[in-house]
């Protein structure tokens, strides 16, 4: 049976292009671009088994394909296609970042009973490393609190979000990242959804909150600016396959629903 090949040359995946759309190269082609800098099973995808792979960052794209950043796939793949994608080059990434013991600098090797590098020597394991993030949506009244950091698009607004630290749970790491980078305090916080975000292994845990107090101060540095805006006149957001427009676009729809029963 042939395999679902991703193969990666840096964070790039190689795809073929078709009419404008993107597609899994074939497994036939892999010979082409030279032996593979490391190799790692992923599991199945609808029966097939899937494959991960890096090459060297020289190798040239075959006819007919390119290698794409994983942000060009949005909208140009169906969303397993994604998910996996980003399952693969992050298991890329923690292969090709746990080649030695972190404890005793011994090569490691892979278990052949879960996800996990072993070190013959010391017996230490190491497991791809997941980030969580919390992510929330600050609501006042019909007002959403949006804000930008510096890199984001030239006029794109989103949610507030950041790392949870070591020791934190996802509620006071919530709290504490709108008090550090807006100056305001939250009550009733709910979960919304969660995402799996490759860029490069972060899990974005996206959250509503409401405004309890304070006046918006942006944080220098972190946030280019930040101001409470209407839900009927909102600024451009994120891409919407990202959980932080999904998240945007849900409290809209719910705070529309609300405001028509209560009016
Ligand atoms: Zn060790």
């Amino acid at each position: 049976m042939t395999a679902s090949c991703f193969v990666f040359r840096g964070t790039s995946l190689l795809v073929a292009t078709q009419g404008g759309q993107y597609a899994l190269p074939d497994e036939a082609l892999l010979p082409a671009l030279g032996p593979p800098l490391r190799r790692c099973p992923l599991g199945t995808l609808d029966a097939r088994p899937c494959v991960s792979l890096e090459v060297r960052l020289e190798t040239p794209a075959p006819t007919g394909h390119e290698f794409v950043g994983l942000r060009s796939l949005f909208g140009k793949v169906d969303a397993p296609l994604l998910t996996l994608a980003g399952r693969a080059l992050q298991i890329i990434d923690w292969d090709r970042t746990h080649q030695f013991c972190s404890q005793c600098g011994h090569a490691t090797i892979l278990s052949n009973d879960e996800r996990a590098k072993i070190c013959p020597a010391c017996h230490h394991a190491a497991y791809p490393r997941i980030a969580p993030v919390v992510m929330g949506l600050v609501v006042r009244e019909q007002e959403l609190l949006l804000a930008r950091s510096a890199h984001f698009a030239p006029g794109v607004y989103s949610a507030l979000a950041g790392f949870c630290e070591a020791g934190e749970d996802l509620e006071t790491a919530l709290r504490r990242e709108i008090r550090e980078e807006v100056a305001l305090e939250v009550r009733d916080i709910r979960y919304f959804q969660s995402q799996s975000w490759p860029f490069p292994h972060s899990l974005m845990v996206a959250f509503t909150c409401h405004y309890l107090a304070g006046e918006v101060v942006p944080q220098p540095g972190e946030i280019e600016d930040a101001r409470w805006f209407p839900m009927h006149a909102l600024p451009a957001l994120p891409h919407p396959v990202s959980i932080a427009r999904q998240l945007i676009d849900a409290t809209v729809t719910r705070l529309r629903t609300k405001s028509h029963v209560t009016h």
